[in-house]
């Protein structure tokens, strides 16, 4: 019988398909003895496994395309150095000879070695590396106990255009995804921002994350439509809901070649407004996409991911090296540079400020951590400050709550220019200074900051968190996720007023501003500015093109009066 899930859509498609399971059994890890004289055995034993292990790591990494995010071919490249580093291989060497055990006892008892030294550690970005060393650990395992590899691992098609189902899998499974054509992935667990998720999506694979107990509901080879971009996963759909999804599939097809067109054209509502369509940006490839897709700007360049995924901060230098280029790539185009959003769920290690904050969402991230730590945060200002001499740099400053934040960091921003001024360094003194409006006391407040700061923009993936007090990341919660909500609504509403009112350009850069199912209420409210990830960019200019604002300005203002969910949903839906 036909049955329906639901979970977080990872990359967007619809994909109809038979499923796959991976079971990943538990390793069964066994100690034994081994007599003195075959130690030299068990020990060349643990080198070929460490050998065929790196070698089919290699094989994974060779498959990586050259445009992938390079932080995920790092994390690649992490393990193979494990398996590299001589280190690794002498201290579970020493442990067959000490102990006389079987090598993979011996990587059992590393491993536990390892996790517990990175249990006590207080470094945040060395913790995480304990899924690696579990990953590659395991990894020589399995060759060693002879298991054989799983389906998808083999470098065959014989999973091509199947849906592979799993508790939770890694960047490396995607890559082998990709290879074997599987066609798409639902998983128990994860999230959308994991590395997995970020490189299915690089990958164009469509995946479901958060199908909790998927594997109990659906048999191997049982046929399943999965709507990456609603989040909905249908088993075993009858004759009626395959001829849905293959319609639906055939018109997003069409949708998608049809948009092409649209690179290069102006972006105006039919009633001639005109709308700025900026990209967001976190990675080098993502400063060409946006080029190429002819995006307008950058309205958000996501700096934090240049502290990710290493131990050590970027000093000036490298961050001034980074925003050139991305204002070298984007040729003229405004590049919007916002400060460090470390913190939450953005790990990082901040040493002591960091260690001991038992709610990190609502402790010392963005810009409230930037102004305890100085290391972090003035080489970004004097970086963000070197480049605006280069081109049309904009600095915007994120999750503000209160107006004296913005009040100092424009009062540090000019004290650098004076630096800067007096050492003969060039440097665009009308650089503009916006602010994030991403929690709602700065919605709220919205014309305090309009008043002080030259732009705003709507961090609608905070606002929402913020606002109905859900962790974004918590997928038991995911369903109060509400962009729709009237709370939220009427604090968009409320920061673009403060915007018309005062003059000040106001954007929207969160996930909201992408999902063309609010362009319309969005332009009807009066935002005239979306920034979206360049994927996106071109399915809301398709949006821009057809509205008509006039049309939609009455209906969004009243929506603006609503509190009740039902009449508000009622009237949505006329
Ligand atoms: C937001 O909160 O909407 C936003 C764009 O910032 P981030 O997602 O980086 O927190
Ligand atoms: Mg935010």
């Amino acid at each position: 019988m036909s049955f329906t899930l639901h979970g977080i859509g990872v990359s967007r498609g619809i994909v109809i398909g038979k499923a796959h399971i991976i079971e990943r059994t538990e390793l069964d890890i066994i100690e034994y003895a081994i007599p003195v004289d075959e130690v030299p055995l068990e020990v060349a034993r643990l080198h070929s496994a460490v050998q065929q292990a790196k070698l089919n790591l290699r094989d994974v990494r060779k498959e990586i395309p050259p445009t992938t995010l390079a932080d995920i071919a790092a994390f690649i490249d992490t393990h193979l150095l494990m398996l590299e580093d001589s280190a690794f291989t002498f201290d579970a060497e020493r442990l067959i000879k000490d102990l006389r055990c079987n090598a993979e006892w011996a990587l059992k008892l590393q491993r536990d070695a390892l996790v517990k030294a990175f249990d006590e550690m207080d470094d945040a970005y060395l913790r995480t590396r304990q899924d690696d060393v579990d990953h590659v650990v395991t990894r020589i395992q399995r060759i060693l106990l002879n298991y054989a590899p799983l389906k998808h691992e083999l470098p065959d098609h014989r999973l091509e255009g199947m849906v592979l189902l799993a508790d939770d899998l890694t960047p490396a499974d995607a890559i082998l995804m990709q290879r074997n054509g599987v066609a798409a992935f639902v998983t128990d667990h994860g999230g959308p921002l994991s590395h997995m998720s970020i490189l299915a999506r690089s990958l164009g694979i469509p995946g479901i994350v958060g199908v909790h107990g998927i594997r109990k509901y659906v048999d191997e080879n049982e046929l399943l439509v999965i709507d990456a971009r609603e989040g909905v996963v249908v088993g075993d759909p009858d004759a009626a809901a395959l001829s849905h999804f293959r319609g639906k599939q055939a018109e997003r097809q069409r949708h998608a070649e049809s948009l092409g067109r649209l690179r290069g054209t102006a972006t105006v509502t039919v009633d001639g407004c005109a709308v700025e369509l900026h990209a967001n940006v976190e990675l080098p490839d993502d400063f060409i996409a946006a080029h190429d897709v002819g995006a307008s700007g950058v309205g958000l360049y996501r700096t934090e991911f240049l502290y990710m995924n290493r131990s050590e901060s970027p000093d000036e230098e490298e961050h001034f090296r980074t925003y050139r280029e991305l204002i070298e790539t984007l040729a003229g185009m405004p590049v919007t540079i916002r400060t460090l959003d470390l913190g939450s769920d953005k790990d990082f290690d901040a040493g002591e400020t960091r260690s001991v904050d038992p709610n990190p969402a609502l402790g010392l991230r963005a810009i409230r951590l930037s102004l305890r730590e100085p290391s972090l945060y003035w080489p970004q200002l004097r970086a963000i400050a070197r480049a605006s001499a280069f081109g049309p740099v904009r600095l915007m400053i994120p999750m503000l709550s209160t107006i004296s934040e913005a009040h100092q960091v424009v009062a540090d921003i000019r004290k650098v220019q004076a630096d800067l001024a007096s050492s003969a360094i060039a440097f665009d003194e009308d650089m503009p200074i916006g602010g994030m409006i991403e929690v709602p006391a700065a919605a709220i407040c919205a014309d305090s900051f309009a008043h002080l700061l030259d732009f705003l923009s709507i961090g609608t993936n905070d606002l929402i968190q913020y606002t109905l007090a859900i962790d974004r990341g918590n997928d038991a919660v995911n369903y109060l996720y509400d962009p729709l909500n009237p709370a939220v609504l009427r604090l968009i509403g409320n920061t673009i007023d403060a915007g018309i009112s005062t003059a000040t350009p106001v954007a929207m850069c969160g996930e909201m501003a992408g999902d063309v199912r609010y362009t319309k209420l969005l332009l009807g409210l009066g935002l005239r500015q979306f920034s979206v990830h360049p994927t996106l960019i071109l399915e809301v200019k398709h949006v821009v093109n057809e509205t008509d604002v006039g049309a939609v300005e009455k209906f969004a203002r009243e929506l603006l009066t609503v509190s009740d969910p039902d009449e508000f949903q009622t009237r949505l839906a006329t």
